[in-house]
């Protein structure tokens, strides 16, 4: 089965509208490049003329070789009243050089009265007259028709014909907006297939898979393109139902699903298109990727992550850290006897893993079975797993928890093999903070340093061994703990110059009192990610800055256990 679908991601252009997101020009190109990668159709770049980066982003991307995608722009339909060849908005689309323009312009009878404040008939002549200039000038068209499910709820008629007159004026896509997130899937899957037996085009999913390209059915063809147009949907998160909105639109109907990489976007975000493309090629029997770019949905979510600057979220179907996660040993025995008892799909097919939980280690038992669900790929004698065992529960003692920092474990089971040979050993470290007032020539204290900070410098001096060689090394922080790990990582670097790519993506501290009772330990849990990979490390003490250089030097440890033997 081969049911037609075209994605288009909007991740450089709504996405961005998401608070605190904000991408520089070699961002959006990097993401572009990873877009096409993936195998979306279309990427919308940004907002034609709104502002510099984004037209700078239009000039360069054309640049890029793609081999999937085409760049769209995005803008606004002619201002009301304008000549449309003097408009600057369409002048600018045109400017972008982009080979498809999304314009949007609005098919709600409410917006275009209260917001708009034009007549209905000129918003008309708005849309006919920017798409047909568009094509005129040699551009694919694509039209947003913004508000259309609250506008079609209060006058269909009036919705309907804004999507008509951009049909004969040329638009290749007629996109269905649920611009305020408010409508859920129900609704949409039902209105989708109201659209598309009014316009006259293919209903559902199934069935335009049986006619892939429309036939003359009696229908008049939009002028100009000889080809009907096809539905699009743009959902919106604000009922948390943006996804499930999105594919039953797909399923009544709309050929293009319009989405952002992690749901990122305007307040609850946008349709995220990481689980869009699983849900299609998983659950409901679409290609729109191929095999090996399904695998890859993973590594594209936490790459964007890493690029917008956020916390790839740990429970976010298919691709985060604990979508596919189950304590150890617990369903263990279920688990070995058919992989499928515990998880919805193999989480290879997206690019994910299991998580294994490192928790109730009660035996030698336990522990040899984590060991395997690890993929740690080792054979321990009955020594190593009372070592193990014993090791494990004299740091839970002290404040340890490994369920949270399954890198940790793992290093310790590595570190309990006669062969094993760290990477790096610390020898010592001092670490000072200092009130300097008056530091960077600042006479004020306190709140009134840039940042809300205060003049306290941190400076951390480390000594560290690397094979036969001893390193000393100091640097400065925002903090004690920034100061340890600038000052580790200078050190390291000149060993493993990859180290750069490990970025601390969380930083957890809690007080314990459970162990031994000799007092209030902090556990420190420290999540760090390098755009493919997370791992978690933890530390613990009755100092905070011990407990976390312990879990820093866990992380920095796993990372090059894993990736930089090349000295
Ligand atoms: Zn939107």
């Amino acid at each position: 089965m081969d049911r037609q679908v075209e994605l288009y991601d909007t991740t450089l252009r709504d996405g961005t509208q998401q608070e605190g997101i904000s991408l520089s020009v070699e961002d959006k190109l990097a993401i572009t490049q990873r877009l096409d990668e993936l195998g979306v159709q279309y990427i919308e770049g940004g907002y034609a003329g709104a502002n510099p980066k984004d037209d700078e982003y239009f000039r360069r991307v054309r640049t890029l070789k793609l081999r999937n995608a085409q760049v769209a722009a995005f803008g606004n339909t002619r201002r009301a009243g304008a000549k449309v060849a003097e408009d600057p908005s369409i002048k600018a689309l045109l400017d972008s050089g982009a080979p498809v323009v999304t314009i949007v312009g609005k098919a709600s009878e409410f917006q275009v009265k209260k917001v708009l404040g034009t007549s209905l008939e000129e918003n008309l002549a708005m849309i006919a007259d920017s798409v047909t200039h568009l094509k005129a000038q040699g551009r694919r068209v694509f039209f947003d028709a913004e508000h259309f499910f609250d506008g079609y709820k209060s006058n269909p008629d009036y919705a309907l014909q804004a999507l008509r007159v951009a049909a004969d004026a040329g638009a290749e896509r007629l996109v269905l907006c649920d611009t305020n997130g408010g409508t859920l899937p129900d609704e949409v899957g039902r209105i989708t297939a109201e659209v598309g037996k009014a316009l006259g085009l293919p209903g559902g999913a199934a069935e335009r898979s049986a006619s892939p390209s429309p036939a003359p059915d009696g229908h008049p063809s939009p002028r100009g393109t000889g080809a009907k147009p096809a539905l699009g949907i743009h959902t919106h998160n604000d009922t948390d139902t943006a996804v499930a909105a999105a594919l039953a639109g797909w399923q009544a109907g709309a050929l293009q699903i319009q989405g952002t990489v992690n749901g990122y976007g305007e307040r609850t975000g946008n349709a995220n298109l990481i689980s869009i493309i699983a849900n299609l090629q998983l659950k409901l029997g679409a290609t729109c990727v191929t095999d090996a770019q399904l695998a890859s949905l993973t590594g594209v979510s936490r790459y964007v992550a890493e690029v917008v600057n956020r916390r790839p979220f740990p429970f976010q179907p298919f691709v985060g850290r604990s979508a596919f996660a189950h304590k150890g040993g617990l369903h263990a025995a279920a688990i070995e006897k058919s992989a499928q008892t515990y998880q919805h799909i193999p989480p290879e097919q997206v690019g994910n893993v299991n998580a294994v939980l490192v928790s109730e280690l009660a035996g030698r038992g336990s522990v040899a079975r984590l060991v395997r669900e690890l993929g740690l790929g080792m054979e321990l004698t009955d020594a190593d797993h009372r070592r193990i065992l014993k090791h494990v529960k004299d740091h839970e003692a002290r404040g340890f928890s490994y369920e949270d920092a399954d890198a940790s474990f793992e290093l310790v089971v590595r570190r309990s093999l006669p062969n094993y040979e760290p990477p790096f050993e610390l020898v010592d470290f001092m670490v000072v903070v200092q009130d300097r007032i008056g530091r960077r020539g600042a006479v004020s204290r306190g709140a009134e340093q840039p940042g809300g900070g205060s003049a306290l410098l941190s400076e951390a001096t480390i000594k560290v061994r690397v094979g036969e060689q001893e390193l000393h090394t100091a640097a400065e922080g925002n903090g004690p703990v920034s100061a340890l790990d600038a000052a580790l990582r200078k050190a390291l670097r000149q060993f493993y110059p990859n180290l750069k790519d490990v970025r601390l993506t969380d930083y957890k501290v809690r007080v314990v009192n459970e162990g031994s009772g000799t007092g209030a330990s902090v556990r420190v849990t420290i999540e760090s990610a390098d755009g493919g990979s997370i791992w978690r490390t933890v530390g613990a003490s009755e100092n905070i800055i011990e407990a976390s250089w312990l879990a820093l030097a866990d992380s920095l440890e796993w990372w090059l256990v894993h990736n930089a033997r090349e000295r």
